[in-house]
């Protein structure tokens, strides 16, 4: 189970009598939060912090326990910041600090002095605050009495990325084959990707992934068949072309499995051994959180599997997505967003088809992919570029919309949507930011989130939605 740790910050002026309440305060608090957090993470307190010694102690430990996502700080009285600096230096994981009160209203009629010094968070949040910045350590400072729900909600937002977080520290992703010939925007410094994120990106051979998924026996394909026909419905009769695809998400999973592997790329210039370009079966791994890039943008790999995870637990779609062609009819301009195969299931608004048609590049075998409408709502579309000296971020805000009519000859999944403020101004941003053509679409995550991820990374982010204007797009232009 993940681990949030939380740390309260006091001093020893005020004698143990204060230092009692303090404890006891972190403690009613920290039950409180694991209440309201049960599934997500156990809220851990740690000794208070009355000198550097026991901070450093705190930090080192919330840095060192590898399933510790993040720490929560908050200072119950006057907690001298020069006592916080070494500590902070030990600390890479996400930072929160809650500035919040043991005591919600003011007990006007009793107040006196030791209550003004049990309960200054006012004062000694202001003293942490300025050493967090004087380090210039990204953080997030959520405000308010901590039973209120838009704080609890504030809170479990920061789980959610810091969560993203740890993951992304920790995962491995496989490219098979190298980046599709000549393409700019999926291409990307590896060894920055590694140094910022965490991502181990590594190539392996497609002919390993072959052995592999030569290996599959005839009972393994039985049992995968099993799951798609239960999830899918099969409208094709060629079962031979869809027991390969399941051929190769069974391998697939095993290679994942074996190089303890989050995320993959692949590329239809590199199949070499594969009599089918992997349609279904990278469909369905993608809907099970397994980060997939198609013409081996390992970028968008692993982002999608770093935003499916910060997506964990909430209502609604996220996955890879690719802009592909748009209705122009002014005023109402729709995006209409696919692949050539590989949209992940999570997007499905009804029950998926499994058919066996022509793909007209590759020089392949005609592959099995699931066909679907998709999802409705309110949502963003997030990218990750690398600049050549930074990475940058780009989230739009867009509206997933109900296609207008059949699409009855298209023979791969799509997701349709609006873009804001409008079309010429969210498209001309989108390509003045420099954003991939490949990008993760999410139906669960806001804005707020992703601009969390980037300012707890240090990336560079841009944001396009209703409140963008004409001004924003010069400044963004200038570039
Ligand atoms: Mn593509």
């Amino acid at each position: 189970m993940n681990k949030l740790y939380f740390v309260v910050g006091s001093q020893d002026l005020y004698g143990d009598e204060c230092l009692k309440h303090v404890a006891e305060d972190a403690a009613k608090m920290t039950a409180f939060f694991n209440k309201k957090f049960e599934g997500k993470v156990t809220v851990e307190l740690l000794p208070t912090v009355v000198n550097s010694e026991t901070c450093i102690e705190d930090m080192r430990k919330v840095s060192c326990d590898d399933e510790c996502i993040g720490v929560m700080t908050w200072m119950h009285t006057f907690s001298p910041a020069k006592m916080w600096i070494k500590g902070l230096q030990e600390l890479r994981k996400p930072l929160l600090h809650l500035h919040t009160q043991a005591n919600e209203k003011l007990p006007y009629d009793s107040i006196d002095m030791d209550f003004m010094n049990l309960n200054q968070a006012a004062h000694g949040d202001r003293e942490f605050g300025f050493i967090v910045a004087r380090l210039r350590i990204p953080h997030q400072v959520v405000a308010g009495y901590y039973e209120h729900e838009d704080v609890v909600e504030r809170i479990s937002k920061f789980i959610d990325v810091a969560k993203a977080i740890n993951f992304s520290k920790h995962l491995k992703v496989a490219s098979f084959g190298n980046n599709m010939r000549e393409v700019a925007v999926t291409d990307g410094d590896r060894v920055e990707s590694q140094i910022k994120y965490g991502w181990e990106c590594n190539y392996f051979a497609i002919g390993d992934l072959v052995d592999e998924i030569n290996k599959v026996t005839e009972q393994e394909i039985d049992k995968k068949m099993e799951e798609y026909t239960s999830k899918y419905t099969m409208k094709t009769k060629n079962i031979a072309a869809v027991r390969e695809q399941a051929k190769y998400e069974v391998g697939i999973e095993k290679f994942l499995k074996a190089n303890n592997l989050g995320a993959f790329a692949d590329t239809f210039q590199d199949l070499h051994g594969l009599k089918q370009l992997p349609g279904i079966a990278a469909q369905n791994l993608m809907g099970k959180g397994i980060g997939f890039g198609p013409e081996g943008d390992y970028k968008i790999s692993a982002f999608s599997a770093v935003l499916m995870k910060m997506s964990e637990g909430r209502k609604g779609a996220t996955g890879f997505i690719e802009d592909y062609t748009y209705d122009l009819t002014s005023g109402k301009e729709l995006e209409l967003a696919s692949h050539m195969l590989e949209v992940p299931v999570s997007f499905a608004k009804n029950k998926p088809e499994i058919d066996v048609l022509p793909l007209g590049i590759g020089g392949k075998e005609d592959p099995a992919r699931l066909i679907f409408d998709g999802v409705e709502g309110d949502g963003i579309q997030v990218t990750m570029v690398d600049m050549g000296d930074h990475f940058r971020i780009i989230c739009a805000d867009i509206e997933l919309v109900k296609q207008p009519k059949p699409m009855p000859n298209l023979p791969v999944a799509r997701i349709m949507y609006r873009h804001k403020p409008n079309f010429r101004i969210g498209t001309e941003g989108w390509c003045y930011a420099g954003g991939a053509h490949h990008s993760v679409v999410s139906t669960a995550l806001t804005r707020e989130d992703i601009a969390l991820f980037a300012k707890l990374t240090g990336t560079e982010l841009i944001t396009i939605g209703d409140d963008t204007t004409e001004a924003d797009l010069q400044k963004l232009s200038a570039y």
